[in-house]
């Protein structure tokens, strides 16, 4: 079993019942991290997450809401990405409308997601205090982007699903499940890992190049379940500290706040698929029952977690970098185009990314009258190439990751047990330090203060 402290000052240690120990703190291989006063430590209860994510001057209008360019976006999607899109178009003084298919934005669904620095870094330029690693639950985060977001009474529709696109002379039209339409001069998808937009722009595209087949590259494939859940206060467990557990074909995650526990259990599925499946409560029963004995964290079993469970899902772990990212004036940005499993706690990391990329290039011709679909298009082509060259190394890591914790072969068994151990936690949380988070892009039309931690920001 391996244990990361979150906070503060976080300690790795490998505990797989080996007396040899490493201990190293993320402040020295994080940049950006910080050290906070007790009162900002990071935490998952949502009764201090509005202290620990205060926005300076919450209530005063941050960037006057007003539209200085002509343009307007349609964002399909109002999860955490489709939410931070938003706010990324407001500070650039682009219009938009967040159409979403559920019929609320913050809801229960979701356990933890983990915020590497240079995201927080991101948020904070937008008047979210960062920066170290934080988890939140999916609600917490989701209700924080949602609450501060300027006019989301006009922004956002909700149980409005992307039904089609038209396109126009000037711009595109988007048909709603509820048979309304949007128009804009372009569509961000923002619509997770079963895109209706990917769905529309590669039919278009397809029909483009007469019809040829899409690659089973170009498919989401799942190669893993995972049994997402939330769990009330857990006696004995080891506050603010992520537990990992691995083994063959299975591995789980475990991280408890002072509040609420999160958790994930991965197990590999036998013949990868690329159906979609929603799961019965039996096929769940049994999935919990294959977990039951095995331990989560110290003195705790999956089982007696999972006795104080108060929402989990049963989910394929859709696994693909898709080669269309983009088509005419319609972009895809994060699950939509570049899935991993949440086993190293990259997706939503990299998707935000991708939308900060997306945000500059489009920024720079806001201020144009009337941009063209070839505007658009170079817009598109730049982010697209750009971020997947950048996402291939991470996906790959990602996926890496998740058969190296379920030891999937006897070579990533013996990484697993013997080489990570030898080498130190610490070196890998370096690399990945290194090649992704000191590079971390911030949304170059933002000015905010920033601040250094141990390792300088690669600007
Ligand atoms: C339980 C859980 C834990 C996770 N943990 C981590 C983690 O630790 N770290 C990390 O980086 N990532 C994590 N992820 C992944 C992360 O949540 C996603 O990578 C991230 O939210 C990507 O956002 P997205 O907008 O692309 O997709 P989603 O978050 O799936 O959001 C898509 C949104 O689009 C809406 N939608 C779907 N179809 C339509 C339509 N036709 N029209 C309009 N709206 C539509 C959906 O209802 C949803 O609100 C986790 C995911 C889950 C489920």
């Amino acid at each position: 079993m391996v244990r990361l402290r979150v906070a503060p000052a976080p300690r790795v240690e490998h505990t797989n019942g080996d007396p040899r120990r490493t201990a190293a703190s993320l402040s020295e291989v994080l940049p950006g991290q910080v050290s906070l006063p007790p009162s900002s430590l990071p935490t998952t209860n949502l009764s201090r997450i509005s202290h620990t994510i205060d926005v300076p001057g919450l209530g005063k209008p941050r960037f006057l809401g007003m539209s200085t360019s002509s343009l307007r976006a349609i964002i399909v999607g109002g999860g955490p990405l489709g939410l931070f899109t938003g706010h990324a178009l407001e500070a650039a003084g682009i219009d938009y409308v967040i159409v979403e298919k559920r019929p609320v934005i913050v809801d229960e669904s979701g356990a933890g997601i983990l915020i590497f620095p240079h995201t927080m870094r991101v948020l904070d330029q937008l008047g979210f205090h960062g920066y170290p690693c934080r988890i939140f639950t999916r609600t917490d985060l989701t209700k924080v982007l949602f609450e501060n977001l300027p006019q989301r009474e006009t922004r956002i529709r909700t149980e409005c699903g992307l039904s089609d696109i038209q396109f126009t002379e000037s711009g595109v039209n988007a048909t709603l499940e509820d048979g309304s339409t949007e128009k804009a001069s372009f569509i961000i998808g923002c619509d997770g890992v079963h895109s209706r937009t990917r769905e529309i722009i590669e039919r278009l595209s397809m029909d483009r190049t007469a019809g040829a087949r899409l690659q089973a590259s170009e498919q989401m494939v799942s190669s893993f379940q995972a049994l997402y859940g939330r769990a009330s206060y857990l006696d004995g467990v080891e506050k603010r500290t992520f537990f990992e557990s691995r083994g063959t074909g299975m591995t789980t995650q475990l991280y408890a706040s002072d509040s609420v526990s999160t958790f994930a259990l991965f197990r590999k599925i036998h013949s990868p698929t690329n159906e979609r499946r929603r799961y019965t409560q039996e096929e769940t029963r049994d999935f919990m029952q294959a977990f039951a004995n095995v331990s989560v964290a110290p003195n705790l079993k999956a089982k007696d977690l999972l006795a104080k469970c108060t929402w989990s899902r049963l989910v394929n772990q859709e696994e693909g970098l898709m080669k269309i990212w983009h088509y005419d004036r319609v972009v895809l940005v994060g699950d939509s185009v570049h899935k991993m499993t949440s086993n190293a706690g990259m997706g939503l990391n990299c998707a935000l990314q991708s939308s900060v990329l997306l945000m500059n290039e489009l920024q720079k011709i806001s201020t144009q009258a009337n941009p063209d679909v070839e505007a658009f298009g170079k817009v598109s082509a730049t982010y697209g190439e750009t971020r997947f060259r950048e996402v291939q190394p991470v996906y790959d890591m990602a996926a890496k990751v998740v058969r190296t914790t379920t030891w999937s072969t006897w070579g990533l068994w013996f990484l697993d047990q013997y080489v990570v151990p030898l080498i130190g936690l610490r070196r890998v949380i370096g690399s990945i330090s290194q090649t992704v988070i000191r590079r971390g892009r911030l949304l170059n039309y933002v000015t905010r203060e920033g601040r250094q931690g141990t390792l300088p920001w690669t600007e």
